[in-house]
């Protein structure tokens, strides 16, 4: 009876052979954006606050509600300003908004929120065929946003695009993915998320990338944003935990897929993390 009592109450880790999972983790919730962005319909604001509180009240704290991008190029987005004015303010809540440029973090200002993200691609060619910038022009832009985010006092996060491939380019240096999210923490990022934005990593690839990151960027800075186009995201992002990482982007019932593989799934989805 004694030996019972004091044989130490078995942790739900045990059950895994991967992982020892820790006591907490931070989910980056990216639905509202990510994934709306790609949805065809048309989700009016009263849906997406609707939305937003059923997923604050479901215990995610940290919530990305838009992105600050031209309305032409994703008219979906076009109600930021209208959304964040409606969603309740609450103290556990930090909700964040994609700004592509200037004019995204002057949007972005106005409307009182206190975390902003930025993007990178790691690859030339995805970087020039979806922002019509190569990485360097876009450094160049970075190094004066980040800061004047800063100056407003807002928190900037970042995405770093295409690490683990790019449709065009297929297979993506590492070492220049790291060196592009080092120098997005030296600009003032808080957090680099190092995203698999086709969806071809591999646990191998993940574990080998986030070793060389981990060599420059402290765990607490990098997050993972992986797709589930292979049905691999899960398994990834376990290679992640393993290795110390800590933050990982989710989006509500996997919305967000990828363009470049139709009918494929998109984002991790939340529930199942
Ligand atoms: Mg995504």
């Amino acid at each position: 009876h004694r030996d019972l009592h004091s044989f130490p109450t078995r942790r739900s880790s045990d059950l895994y052979f991967l992982v020892d999972l820790p006591d907490h983790v931070d989910l980056y919730e990216v639905g509202l954006r990510d994934g709306l962005q790609s949805e065809t319909a048309a989700i009016d604001t009263q849906g997406k606050v609707e939305l937003a509180i059923a997923l604050m009240d479901a215990g995610l704290s940290r919530i990305e509600a838009t992105s600050f991008v031209s309305p032409k190029r994703i008219p979906q987005l076009a109600d930021g300003e209208e959304l964040l004015a409606r969603l309740p303010h609450r103290s556990n809540v930090r909700l964040s908004a994609v700004v592509p440029n200037a004019k995204g973090l002057e949007r972005a200002c106005r409307t009182g929120i206190g975390e902003v993200a930025v993007l990178l691609s790691a690859s030339e060619t995805f970087s020039q065929r979806n922002t019509n910038v190569s990485i360097a022009g876009m450094l160049s832009a970075l190094e004066a946003l980040i800061p004047a985010a800063r100056e407003k006092g807002l928190s900037v996060r970042a995405y770093l695009s295409a690490v683990w491939g790019c449709p065009y380019e297929g297979a993506v240096d590492p070492d220049r993915a790291v060196r592009l999210a080092e120098r997005l923490i030296d600009l003032g990022c808080y957090e680099v998320s190092l995203s698999d934005t086709i969806g071809v990593a591999t646990p191998a690839a993940v574990r080998m990338l986030v070793e060389r990151a981990l060599d420059r960027i402290p765990a607490k800075r990098i997050a993972l944003h992986l797709h589930d186009t292979r049905g691999l995201a899960l398994t990834n992002l376990a290679v992640g935990l393993d290795m110390g990482i800590r933050t990982f982007d989710a989006s509500i019932g996997g919305l967000g897929g990828c363009p470049y593989a139709p009918g494929a799934s998109g984002n991790v989805a939340t529930e199942d993390l």
